[in-house]
């Protein structure tokens, strides 16, 4: 069985990507604590290549990253690749959000996700992207999930991220499309490589 190293240093998105990636003949592990990479990318494609890239390097292992935000129209795109840092605490990027939003009307949003996987030498092998449309609420509905999650509302469920069952949100959500495309290709990639 193939090793293949995560960049991360969080036992929950190792889990998380186990779920995505079940049924492939990888052994997934986490990535060493001490090896620090920063994300200078100025996408978020870019940022999971890096990511991959540089632990593939330092481990001399295949490694998977990924990279994921949220982008508003009416804010040019923000908070982008700068998501998790928009604010200290998950309460507080929220508060920020819906105060630089204010009274706009326009409130279409997606969330996206970049998964890049690179081979032992560096070098990228494979990379998807997947993209979940719609809109920030005035307010946050919902308890469940994480993050941004109270104020997505995706209008074809009528249910914002935080109020779905964890299976739906993982069918429909960026991360699970993103996933969804890089499964084919990574049980291909066995065979060829
Ligand atoms: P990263 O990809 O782990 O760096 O996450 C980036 C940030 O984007 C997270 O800290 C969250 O704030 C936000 N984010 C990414 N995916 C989701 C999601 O599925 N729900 C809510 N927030 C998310």
């Amino acid at each position: 069985m193939t090793l293949l190293v995560v960049a991360t240093g969080n036992p929950g998105k190792l889990q998380e990507m186990q779920e995505y990636l079940v049924g492939l003949d990888w052994e997934l592990t986490l990535k060493p604590d001490d090896l620090e990479i920063e994300e200078t990318g100025d996408t978020f494609m870019a940022n999971a290549c890096l990511k991959a890239s540089q632990v593939a390097m330092a481990t001399g292992k295949w490694a998977i990253a990924d990279d994921s935000g949220l982008s508003v129209d009416a804010l040019n795109g923000s908070p982008g690749i700068y998501s998790a840092r928009y604010g200290k605490t998950d309460a507080e990027r929220i508060e920020r959000l819906l105060f630089e939003l204010g009274n706009e009307l326009n409130r279409e949003a997606q969330f996206v996700c970049a998964v890049a996987l690179a081979r032992p030498d560096g070098s990228i092998a494979l990379q998807t992207e997947g993209i979940c449309f719609g809109e920030i609420l005035r307010a946050p509905r919902g308890t469940g999930g994480f993050g941004y999650d109270p104020i997505f509302y995706v209008p074809e469920m009528r249910l914002t991220f935080a109020e779905m069952k964890p299976e739906l949100k993982r069918s429909l959500s960026h991360r699970g499309q993103a996933f969804q495309a890089l499964l084919p290709q990574l049980k291909n990639l066995l065979n060829v490589e």
